[in-house]
């Protein structure tokens, strides 16, 4: 991997930003009441603990259904000949080893290939880029500015390119989460550095319920006002978790928010500030 010789070291103690970090820093609207700056201390900066590790391992069925259902979606792309066999979705199913998952996994992954393969909203796009969710961290976009520098990553699921060439950004979301736009906007963003020169728009789209969100697209102002919020994200986490690591003082640095909330969040269990009653 190359880096640019001034960053060459301790490169992963370095800013980063993504996403997930985003909504780990600054609740989405409407959930501001159960959003924990102490699940994003576990999650990021006390991550290669041993029982934080085990506990982050540890895939919930709603996690599993949507890796699974992208994965299907891979499938049928890379082989679309499915697409017009009766036993396509069987098919499909047997590479993804359905049998031997629970019935709801398996029952939810079924229903979502059964619709993928009655409306196969791709078929007949041309695809640039599908990932199957399971290939770990892309590479980071080294992000240099006068004022900052900061890592991006950016996992897109699908990236089209429309009849008019515009680049279209597409995630895939299983389940009854709303769509957040500031994923689509980081995408948006990842893809102006590994895209440059063309029109880009991003949506969503929820293979259980078929439901397609609104097209988002934003001037290269916008993406500069988006970039610069990421920089100011990754530098508080970047202080925070130096913080941590100079100081243990955990629960100061990522004050912990306990509620009903508790009972669904992964480290519950090594929380002191759980509240699961
Ligand atoms: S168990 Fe509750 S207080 Fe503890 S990290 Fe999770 S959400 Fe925050």
């Amino acid at each position: 991997m190359f880096f640019p010789k001034n960053l060459a070291m301790s490169n992963l103690e370095r800013p980063f930003a993504s996403y997930h970090l985003w909504s780990l820093v600054v609740p989405n609207q409407g959930q501001q009441h159960w959003h924990c700056q102490m699940r994003r201390g576990f999650m990021k900066a006390r991550q290669n603990e041993p029982e934080v590790q085990a506990l982050r391992s540890q895939i919930t069925a709603a996690q599993q259904i949507g890796l699974l259902a992208q994965q299907g979606v891979y499938e049928f792309h890379r082989n679309r000949d499915l697409f017009v066999v009766a036993d396509g979705v069987e098919r499909v199913a047997s590479i993804l080893e359905l049998d031997g998952l629970s019935v709801q996994v398996r029952t939810r992954v079924l229903n979502i290939l059964h619709r993928y393969y009655t409306k196969p909203i791709l078929r007949r796009k041309r695809i640039l880029l599908m990932t199957r969710g399971d290939e770990g961290f892309p590479k980071p976009i080294w992000i240099i500015r006068k004022n900052y520098r900061f890592r991006l990553y950016a996992m897109m699921d699908c990236v089209v390119m429309e009849p008019d060439n515009t680049l279209h950004i597409l995630d895939f979301k299983t389940g009854k989460s709303p769509f957040d736009q500031r994923q689509a906007l980081v995408y948006l963003l990842a893809a102006r550095y590994l895209y440059p020169g063309y029109r880009m728009i991003a949506s969503f789209y929820n293979l259980e319920n078929s439901h397609k969100s609104e097209v988002i697209r934003v001037s290269n102002r916008e993406l500069d006002q988006v970039e610069g919020e990421l920089a100011l994200i990754a530098t508080k986490h970047y202080q925070d978790v130096q913080k941590y690591k100079n100081s243990g003082q955990f629960s100061q640095i990522f004050p912990p928010n306990p509620g009903k909330h508790c009972r669904y969040c992964p480290f519950h269990r090594i929380c002191e500030f759980a509240q699961l009653d």
